[in-house]
């Protein structure tokens, strides 16, 4: 890799992942498989903030049909790592009872955060409950969470852009970039 294909985030340097032209390839197949399985039914997105919202934002607008977009604010991560605890920092106000939900996840990693705000979900007695997350990690996987589509699984290597950050930087890029080791 040429030395000028790496950026500088704070302390880290990182190299190019997944282009922007194939991340929106994926983002299509997933909205075309999307809108044949819920027309006529409304669904309500559900993204997870911060990291969600660039990928929520390509997914709804390849969603052909009405839907609806709510938004939540957990958290879990400091700096590179997860911190342990996953806490709701901003809830939803709609009500989801028989609605169909349509989780948005930046990144499954440890699959802790998917895994508590499921279960947090799942209480609230909604239709039926779908996830989705632009990447995955399998190698990192402690909770068993059931992922409906997934974008890309990747390396257990820290990663930014498309929505994700390192300590606030980094969210505005294009593609995915991974961590130089
Ligand atoms: P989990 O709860 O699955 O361990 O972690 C999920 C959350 O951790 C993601 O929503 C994301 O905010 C953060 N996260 C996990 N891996 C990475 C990564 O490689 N880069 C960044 N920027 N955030 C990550």
């Amino acid at each position: 890799m040429k030395k000028s294909d790496s950026i500088q985030i704070h302390d880290l340097s990182f190299v190019p992942l997944i282009s922007e032209e194939a991340i929106q390839a994926q983002v299509n197949i997933i909205g075309q498989q999307l809108t044949e399985r819920y027309q006529g039914k409304n669904p309500l997105f559900i993204s997870i903030l911060s990291g969600a919202f660039v990928f929520a934002s390509d997914l709804i607008r390849a969603f052909d049909s009405h839907c609806e977009i709510g938004f939540v604010k957990l958290s879990s991560y400091a700096g590179t790592r997860s911190s342990g605890d996953v806490q709701t920092v901003m809830g939803l106000s709609k009500d989801l009872r028989d609605r169909h939900l349509i989780v948005v996840e930046d990144i499954v990693d440890t699959g802790r955060t998917l895994h508590f705000f499921l279960e947090h979900l799942r209480s609230q007695n909604p239709a039926s409950i779908c996830t989705v997350t632009c990447l995955r990690k399998p190698e990192a996987a402690q909770f068993p969470v059931p992922v409906d589509f997934v974008c890309f699984d990747i390396e257990d290597k820290f990663v930014v852009g498309y929505g994700l950050d390192y300590d606030d930087l980094g969210r505005n890029l294009a593609g995915i970039w991974q961590v130089l080791e």
